[in-house]
């Protein structure tokens, strides 16, 4: 134990959290071990990107994550929270090619392997930032297990999945519509679009029919497909059209001959009725052309230039080419109109470019055969979503799930196990690479080029990381998970993938439950975005006010699956509660004598106060714990907040005062073992929030070597003493509302006055047992309880719910003015009454709330309408 005497005077997060942060690390608390007598708590961190430093978002992540691994482990689990990083193929390689860039390096010149080289620096070097920021943030996660989605056993565990899935059918390469993103030059799939509402034009041209008997109009939101078009539609059942299916019309600026085909699909009441159709550049007209066996003509090249089916326009840029085609539509007499028109632009959500549907080949998995056990697995609750609604996030995409495109023309990643012989033909899929052909032998293999989705690896986090596809003792003990922390926007990018992938692979959903949490916004309730420049750096908020701060600000408030908002003020408003408990405990430890401590360990001479503080400590453990397994964070944060702040710092350390200076021996020795057990008790119930200060004050406090894996509070239902908690809360109203009206009528503390209590029924014990406190506390010289008001007309009265209080002070001021006062409070109270009476007879209220809300409410009423009268009385008898 440290010395007791040397808490720091100030409190002073810089000084301690790094060296508690060490401690911890080299006591090793945070690496569980494979212990079958203990059950396994497991969560796997949502491995963060390796594209720069981490931001509030994650910062909420990590905390909410620390909160739940921390109190597991007191509660005695062998608690495994895995931490790592995602390669993040896409976003990386973007990253480091425009940094090389910068220094005039272009990738496609210095060559794959080149690239990679300089990836793989940037890569060490963003990991270990990551890794200290992760520290800062006091997350108890276990690096000596430590995962990166590159690693070789996760990469085997990648090669592994892939050949098991191309085995069995379920991966095919294939000519499909696939997005095309121009500028980052690869497919992407339907998860990575984003659509955003874009000002645009409708385009009408007219086609002339080949026979000379006019021309049909069309509309078109890009011309520049109109190079690739190959025939127009029109509904067989349009009477305005049925005589030109089969006709043939002249492509204008292609000199081409299309058909007119009739194709249901084509709208009657849009538009002109008529429609082009680009088989190879558009999703629905892909589906047109199968259907009339139409040729399909690609005119744009990976870069989204026009390609050298486009005649003329062959080279230009696909915007250039627009801006071209309808100059010389227009000389040609062929545009009809340009209109504005508003549409969803589907845009890459990496970089915000306009997709290009095209048709492309690439690699896939046939998702529905997968789907399935997924959507079992949650509808059966073997994986429970908190909050519940998130289901139907899950729920929706996994009943429309197409087929994944997992090939990307990048570098950085796992590369596709495939080789192709050229000698047969053959494609093999092989986790170790083949040396030679199995069917013709020959040596000459051409391995694919293309790397996978990055999330395909991210998927096989939960087993990959303990080992999979090894048998692992730490797979075998760790899996499944116990919870998944994460936010709502990767719900179908990674949950949804993971659940179906451990079911693939490992016969059991990944986790038993899925928290869902929200974003952090400012504190206007905007995301914060690099563009509004509105966001917060977490590692500055730490240097600032402490990580526990940030950490207090980020979980109070909290409601599973919303967002939250962060303001600046609430940092500071935490740091100034640790501050308050930091100055409490040290007052605490200075008083504490050791010799009394001990000799009075198992005294039971409990005071009012050491009653009422024991009580209300132990429902607190008992609610706190049941909110905790609700994740009911937030709400079991503030209720921890409320008694060290309220109960404890302001109430019970002041009203022991008196004890610890003038107390006999055994009067103080029970105190101080009330004062440190309780004071252990509620840094216990806060050390999952606010793991750092909780730690330096109970090494000061306590034997334990660390108060990381000290036993959880367990709620003693013997010291729970409800009356004792209703006394102490009268005579705590009383005290309150007196010093209101002293502070009011500006009475110096000096001047002591009697008390004349006119109590409840039944109330009377308490005011008599609180009578030292109500000297202390109220600044009284005399406390007598009454059966009736008090003659003297020289009285002003204080009304609490529990009693009438005279006090003999009204010299101090005139009559009228205590009668102003008193129609104050009145009003006060009406205006409560009048809240409580429209909750009560609001039909929604009383259909939706607890039984218990309605009856405290109805409990408050009453109260008010008690206390409303005596103060009406007293200003009759004033009068
Ligand atoms: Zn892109
Ligand atoms: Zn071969």
């Amino acid at each position: 134990m440290e010395d007791r005497k040397t808490l720091g005077t100030t409190y002073d997060p810089k000084e301690f959290e790094k060296r508690l942060y060490d401690k911890w690390m080299e006591m090793g608390v945070f690496t569980p071990k494979v212990n079958k007598e203990k059950k396994p708590y497991t969560i796997v961190m949502p491995p963060p990107n390796i594209t720069g430093k981490l931001h509030m978002g994650h910062a909420l992540d990590l905390t909410l994550q620390d909160m739940i691994i921390r109190y597991k482990r007191m509660q005695g689990f062998e608690a495994l929270w895995l931490p790592g990083e995602d390669h993040a193929s896409i976003a990386t390689e973007v990253r480091v090619e425009n940094e090389l860039l910068k220094q005039g390096i272009v990738k496609k010149e210095i060559g794959r392997e080149a690239f990679l080289e300089k990836v793989w620096e940037w890569s060490d070097e963003y990991r270990e930032r990551i890794r200290e920021q992760i520290k800062k943030m006091g997350s108890s996660c276990d690096f000596t297990r430590e995962a990166f989605t590159m690693d070789e056993n996760l990469s085997k565990a990648v090669r592994t999945v892939f050949v098991k899935l191309y085995d069995e059918g379920l991966i095919y390469r294939g000519n499909r519509m696939t997005n095309w993103c121009p500028k980052c030059t690869t497919a992407l799939s339907n998860a990575e679009i984003e659509y955003k509402e874009s000002e645009g034009s409708l385009w009408h041209f007219k086609y002339p029919l080949t026979d000379g008997s006019g021309y049909i109009t069309i509309a078109t939101t890009r011309p520049e497909t109109m190079l690739g078009d190959t025939a127009v539609a029109v509904n067989p059942d349009d009477d305005r059209y049925k005589a030109l299916v089969g006709k043939t019309l002249m492509l204008p600026l292609m000199d081409k001959q299309i058909p007119i085909v009739a194709d249901s699909y084509v709208d009657v009441e849009f538009g002109t009725g008529c429609v082009k159709i680009t088989p190879a550049h558009d999703p629905n007209d892909y589906l047109v052309g199968e259907r009339h066996n139409l040729p399909s003509v690609n005119v744009l090249d990976d870069h989204g230039r026009i390609n050298s089916n486009g005649g003329k326009y062959a080279g230009l840029d696909r915007y250039e080419a627009r801006k071209l085609i309808v100059k010389d539509m227009e000389a040609l007499g062929l545009l009809e109109s340009i209109k504005p028109h508003l549409h969803n632009l589907s845009t890459h959500d990496r970089c915000g470019t306009a997709i290009e549907p095209l048709i492309s080949k690439q690699w896939y998995v046939k998702m529905e055969p997968l789907a399935i056990p997924a959507l079992e697995a949650v509808r059966n609750k073997d994986t429970k979503f908190v909050p519940e609604r998130f289901e139907k996030t899950y729920f929706n995409w996994m009943e429309n799930i197409e087929d994944w495109c997992i090939s990307r023309q990048l570098w950085w990643g796992h590369r596709i196990p495939v080789w192709y012989c050229d000698a047969c033909g053959d494609t093999i899929a092989s986790i170790d690479t083949p040396h030679s052909c199995p069917k013709c032998g020959s040596e000459k293999l051409r391995e694919e080029e293309d790397v996978l989705d990055t999330w395909f690896s991210s998927a096989l986090w939960p087993f990959s990381t303990l080992g999979w596809p090894d048998k692992t003792e730490d797979l075998e003990y760790f899996y499944p998970t116990s919870t998944l922390v994460t936010g709502y926007d990767i719900i179908f990018f990674w949950v949804a993938r993971m659940v179906f992938s451990g079911l693939y692979n490992m016969k059991e959903t990944p986790f038993d439950t899925v928290f869902i949490h929200g974003i952090v916004r400012d504190s206007e309730g905007r995301k914060m975005s690099k563009s509004l420049g509105n966001g917060v750096d977490p590692l500055e908020t730490i240097d600032e006010f402490g990580a526990d701060a940030l950490r207090f600000m980020l979980v109070s408030g909290n409601a599973p699956g919303n967002d939250i908002r962060f303001y600046p003020e609430r940092v500071e408003a935490a740091r100034n509660f640790a501050n308050k408990i930091w100055n409490a405990s040290r007052f605490v430890l200075m008083n504490l004598d050791g010799e009394l401590l001990e000799k009075y360990k198992e005294s039971r001479s409990y005071s009012l106060a050491d009653r009422w503080i024991l009580s209300r400590l132990n429902s607190l453990v008992s609610d706190v714990t049941a909110n905790l397994d609700r994740f009911e964070l937030g709400v079991a944060l503030q209720k921890v907040y409320d008694f060290l702040w309220n109960e404890l710092c302001d109430w019970y350390i002041e009203l022991i005062k008196p004890v610890f200076y003038n107390g006999t021996d055994e009067e103080k020795g029970t105190s101080f073992n009330v004062i440190r057990n309780v004071l252990i008790a509620g840094l216990k119930l806060l050390h999952p929030v606010m793991p750092f200060i909780t730690e330096e004050i109970y090494s000061h406090l306590s034997e334990d070597a660390t108060i990381v894996t000290a036993a959880w509070p367990q709620s003693d239902e013997t010291l729970v003493d409800l009356a004792t908690e209703r006394n102490m809360n009268a005579v705590i109203e009383a005290i309150r509302s007196i010093r209101n009206l002293r502070q009011e009528m500006n009475v110096p503390s000096s001047r002591k006055s009697k008390l004349s209590i006119l109590p409840q029924e039944g109330m009377g014990e308490a005011f008599v047992m609180a009578t030292d406190y109500l000297k202390k506390l109220a600044f009284a010289d005399e406390v007598e309880l009454v059966t009736a008001e008090p003659d003297g007309k020289n009285n002003v009265a204080v009304v609490t719910g529990d009693a009438r209080i005279f006090i003999p002070l009204l010299d101090l001021i005139d009559r009228d003015k205590e009668i102003e006062r008193l129609k104050k409070e009145e009003e006060k109270l009406m205006k409560e009454i009048v809240r409580v009476t429209s909750k009560l007879t609001n039909e929604k209220f009383i259909s939706k709330a607890p039984q218990s809300v309605i009856d405290e409410e109805k409990e408050k009423g009453a109260k008010y309408e008690a206390m409303i009268q005596s103060v009406r009385d007293r200003i009759e008898s004033l009068s």
